[in-house]
């Protein structure tokens, strides 16, 4: 990893069955734009060369980094599944921020799972301001225990806050899956900003559902 920086795990916990928060040392000098993320790595022998990306879920002025990770048990030798099991004190090796996903203003953030994580950077950062319950969240999760920071999402978005169920109904989810039906019910204009974060099907899917109802390919963002 290019420009490796050594930070500390200072604390993890639950936050949904299978998410954990990691509060992590933060080196002197190093800030990121919310919605960047940055390669980790476990600094041990055997994982210090197996880099994922993952994104930083605080605010650029904490003192602190965070990082919301979802743990894979299935993934035989996986690193989300070793960092879930390791606790505070241990290293890991992080890289500069990169990603092209950052606020442009007001519009629609589609997404999919852990995909919300460069969106709560950045609904954390625009809640300091005055224009948060501007902008529209639809967020696909497989059952109500999936949604990751559930409260904090709907308290910044209210009525915004569109949150999607695919396995399982429950009051106050739609229990469907996010599609171009759903695209159209739900959003007014598509001559806005269109924030895009998931997996790869999740992506292609929506980004081609959103340029049939005529969202412009220069506002869409999302990782490239
Ligand atoms: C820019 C960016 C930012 C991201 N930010 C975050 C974030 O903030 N939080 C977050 O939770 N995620 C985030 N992700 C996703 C995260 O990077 C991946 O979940 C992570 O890399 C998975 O690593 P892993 O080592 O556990 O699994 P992998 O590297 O995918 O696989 C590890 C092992 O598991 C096996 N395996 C893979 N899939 C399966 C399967 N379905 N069943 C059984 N075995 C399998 C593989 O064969 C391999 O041996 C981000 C991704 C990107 C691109």
């Amino acid at each position: 990893m290019a420009d490796t920086h050594s930070v500390k795990i200072l604390m993890t916990r639950f936050i949904t069955h299978d998410v954990k928060q990691f509060v992590v040392s933060r080196p002197e000098g190093f800030t990121f734009e919310p919605g960047q993320g940055v390669e980790l790595a476990i600094d041990a022998p055997g994982w210090a060369d197996k880099g994922r990306p993952f994104t930083p879920t605080n605010l650029p002025e904490d003192d602190v980094l965070e990082f919301t990770i979802k743990g894979y048990a299935d993934h035989e030798g996986g690193v989300t599944r070793k960092l879930h099991k390791l606790e505070a004190g241990a290293k890991l090796l992080m890289s500069n921020p990169f990603g092209t996903i950052k606020y442009q203003g007001p519009g629609v953030f589609i997404a999919g799972g852990a995909g919300i994580t460069p969106f709560l950077a950045i609904f954390r950062q625009r809640a300091k301001t005055v224009d948060v319950d501007k902008n529209v969240l639809l967020f696909s999760n497989k059952t109500p225990a999936d949604v990751i920071c559930e409260r904090e999402l709907r308290h910044y978005l209210g009525e915004h806050c569109i949150l999607t169920c695919t396995a399982e109904a429950g009051t106050g989810y739609l229990n469907r899956r996010i599609d171009k039906a759903v695209l159209a019910e739900t959003i007014d204009r598509f001559d806005q900003h269109f924030y895009l974060c998931g997996p790869k099907k999740f992506m292609e899917a929506i980004t081609a559902a959103l340029k049939d109802l005529g969202a412009r390919p220069q506002s869409l963002v999302f990782e490239k």
